[in-house]
């Protein structure tokens, strides 16, 4: 049922040497407080990469403590905002300077096609911090007319320690979004990065040190989500939680965030985003850009476009392209030249996957191609395509975070509109039309944070992201992820001669 694939022989060995496993406290690799450590894996083969230092509420403790003195005695927020924007800039360059280490750790840790990693993330990885470098000498509050005999103005402050909490599907990226708004608006931090993906971090964190970064202000803690991360979310010294990944832990986090001391939270949470093919669309382009919207990076993007909903008189036409397309998607080894597909992150996301996978046939829908296992081990899955789904399957409604679409059929405009919102989520869509009033009917009609026209997964460093719904609050990126880590002071002072 699925035609392409690169044999799996021996994984390739990766270009790279694992140096970094401790945790980075206060400037300095240490081990945990409990001297722990867990293994990292190869998602390609289940094989341990290494054994990385396990930090848990003692560890987060150490480094909350660490990012409060660097924040309260300086010098970080107390540096000119130059000074600090020059410390990103020097970063970016080491970081495009170090892009085949980089590279290599992030697909050895995650399962991403090294050309994905090398060309499209690292490179903007390196474009983000550039960015926020930008913004550093940019900020600033405003003068405010006021009723009575008073200068008022406001200053944008830091807001403090800012908490962390990244997820494993684009480990650097999910750094950067976090890491350069809060330095660039003078904040120290505590990043409790993925278990599955500590690896990419640590080493970027090292360069950030190299760059100029003075000790305490990043802090990178590796561990596990119920033991560091809950620990973070609900310190009592941490100001500020950012926090991406599930729906149901985003739950979690802001919970204890607002039992322990309600510092504000924003979330990047799950997605189920709706695909809209028209009957005047370009058809090729559509199955092209829809096949991307779903299979890149394994289908393990929040945002994904993984309700392809194609109207009647193309849905056979759609189906025929996107089941030839991706029996073409080629799957192997994620250092393999040539790759657009390797494994999923783990045995838990892949046998989810395989769930969905099984779950979808047994509720009926038709699958197209692909529908089993890769290989015989890690976790490799076959670009699978389901048609005939209909909105009540599983399939149409959880987040299936892997390798198979979803393709529905649809009749007019309204009924895809509320189809498309009847779902909790809100944080995508994507749009294939020529026709400008329906583009801009659907652009306003559908509830999500970020509405793609004739083509998906444009991001850029100054393009905000983020959910309506319970795909999360708060935006990050551009101009809109400052306010996030950014305090409002009003400061009213008396005029001794309102009339002069
Ligand atoms: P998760 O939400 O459990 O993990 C994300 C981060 O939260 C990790 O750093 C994890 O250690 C931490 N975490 C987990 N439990 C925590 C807790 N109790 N307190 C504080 N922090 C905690 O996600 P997952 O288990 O890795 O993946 C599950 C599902 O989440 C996936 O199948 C997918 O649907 C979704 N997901 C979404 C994104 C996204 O970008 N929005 C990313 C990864 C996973």
């Amino acid at each position: 049922r699925y035609s392409t694939a690169v044999a799996l022989e021996e994984p390739i060995k990766p270009p790279v040497e694992v140096n970094y496993t401790k945790l980075l406290i206060n400037g300095e690799f240490v081990n945990s407080a409990s001297g722990k450590t867990f293994p990292t894996l190869d998602p390609r083969t289940g094989d341990v990469i290494a054994h990385v230092a396990e930090g848990d509420a003692e560890d987060i403790n150490r480094a909350v403590a660490a990012a409060r003195k660097a924040f309260d005695e300086g010098p970080w927020p107390k540096m000119t905002a130059y000074e600090r924007s020059r410390v990103l800039l020097r970063f970016a360059d080491l970081i495009d300077k170090h892009t085949d280490e980089l590279a290599a750790l992030e697909t050895w840790d995650n399962g991403k096609p090294h050309a994905q990693a090398a060309n499209i993330e690292v490179p903007m990885f390196s474009r983000l911090f550039r960015y926020y470098a930008g913004w550093a000498d940019k900020i600033h509050g405003l003068t405010v007319q006021a009723d009575g005999p008073y200068h008022v103005q406001t200053l944008h402050e830091p807001i403090g320690v800012a908490g962390q909490i990244i997820p494993w599907n684009f480990p650097l990226l999910m750094f950067a979004w976090k890491v350069g708004p809060a330095l660039a608006t003078g904040n120290s931090i505590v990043l409790k990065t993925a278990e599955q993906t500590p690896l990419s971090a640590l080493y970027a964190a090292k360069l950030l040190h190299e760059a100029g970064l003075p000790e305490g202000v990043l802090n990178v803690i590796s561990g596990f989500g119920p033991t560091a991360g809950a620990a973070l979310a609900s310190h009592m010294d941490v100001d500020k939680l950012a926090f991406t990944g599930s729906t149901a832990t985003g739950k979690i986090v802001t919970e204890l965030a607002g039992r322990s001391n309600l510092k504000p939270v924003t979330l990047e949470l799950g997605g189920k985003s709706p695909f809209i093919v028209c009957e005047d669309a370009n058809i090729d382009k559509a199955v092209e850009t829809a096949h991307f919207a779903l299979f890149f990076n394994q289908g393990q993007c929040c945002c994904a476009g993984s309700r392809t909903f194609v109207h009647e008189k193309v849905y056979d036409e759609f189906i025929e392209k996107s089941k030839a397309r991706a029996m073409k998607r080629v799957v192997g080894d994620p250092f393999q030249k040539g790759v657009e597909q390797g494994p999923q992150i783990d045995l838990e996301q892949f046998e989810k996957v395989m769930n969905y996978i099984k779950s979808g046939v047994e509720s009926g829908a038709t699958i197209e191609t692909g529908g089993a296992r890769f290989g015989d081990k890690g976790y490799y899955i076959q670009p699978t395509v389901f048609s005939n789904v209909q909105d009540n399957m599983l399939i149409a409604k959880d987040e299936i975070f892997g390798p198979v679409q979803s393709i529905l059929k649809f009749k007019d405009l309204s009924e895809v509109i509320k189809r498309s919102n009847a779902t909790n989520y809100g944080l995508a869509a994507g749009v294939f039309t020529q026709n400008l009033d329906t583009a801009n009917t659907l652009t306003r009609a559908l509830r999500a944070g970020t509405i793609w026209i004739n083509c998906f997964d444009v991001f850029d460093a100054a393009i905000p992201f983020g959910g309506y719904k319970m795909s999360g609050h708060g935006r990050e990126k551009g101009v809109y992820s400052l306010n996030n880590y950014l305090q409002v002071k009003a400061v009213v002072t008396s005029l001794k001669n309102p009339a002069w």
